[in-house]
């Protein structure tokens, strides 16, 4: 777990008890739900790795999952500016919401979040078998097909940009992308690994 503790210490339970406390998925960077967290609250997310709030309606420590399950594992937690508010980067086990949906902020999709979620539903894929989908067929081949398809997708989209046709640029985009990310996953890189070299270079 990587925890930004440098605020934390002094996270400033003097304004009030009870701080807000956002929980953001690591993966997609959709907002997920947001509770209160007290200092019992706040110090058992740390130690147990589980997004843990004080609920003001069972007026105790809750453990998001302690039911459903469906826990939020800790990756790493962060204050504001001024500390008086929490931000905690997580793993969801399953949908957040009570109501079954994976944000308890249902209708907010963010644009960018969605490739996050592909790349996932991707990676479930993987250990499905090779009749049930288009994607775990691709799993069931050799990675040289993959390589040979972002190949053949990156000619496409090169193609469709000089003939300047919108349409087949953005259908190409989509089909790259796609199997750009199964052969990463063919690969075994995490394309959080891309993403923090693009973030080393900007540096
Ligand atoms: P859970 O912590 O997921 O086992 O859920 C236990 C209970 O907490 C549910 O029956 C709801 O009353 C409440 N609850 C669960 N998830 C949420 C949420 N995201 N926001 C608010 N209340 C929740
Ligand atoms: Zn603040
Ligand atoms: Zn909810
Ligand atoms: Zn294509």
């Amino acid at each position: 777990m990587k925890i930004d503790l440098s605020n934390y210490q002094t996270i400033d339970f003097e304004k009030s008890d009870l701080i807000p406390a956002i929980v953001q998925d690591s993966a997609t960077g959709v907002i997920l739900m947001q509770g209160f967290m007290n200092q019992a609250a706040l110090q058992k997310s740390l130690t147990d790795d589980k997004v843990t709030f004080f609920s003001r309606s069972k007026q105790r420590l809750w453990t998001k999952g302690e039911s459903s399950q469906h826990y939020l594992h800790v990756n790493s937690i962060h204050t504001d500016c001024d500390r008086d508010s929490i931000l905690v980067l997580a793993t969801p086990d399953g949908p957040t919401c009570h109501l079954g949906t994976q944000s308890c902020f249902a209708q907010a999709a963010p644009d960018f979040a969605f490739l996050g979620q592909l790349n996932r539903v991707i990676e479930s894929r993987k250990t499905a078998s090779a009749d049930t989908s288009y994607t775990a067929s691709l799993f069931a081949k050799d990675i040289s097909r993959s390589a040979q398809k972002v190949g053949e997708e990156g000619v496409e989209v090169a193609l469709a940009a000089v003939k300047r046709d919108r349409e087949e640029l953005i259908n190409e985009s989509a089909d790259l992308l796609f199997h750009l990310l199964v052969l990463l996953q063919k690969a075994d890189v995490p394309v959080t690994q891309v993403i923090e070299n693009l973030q080393q270079r900007h540096k």
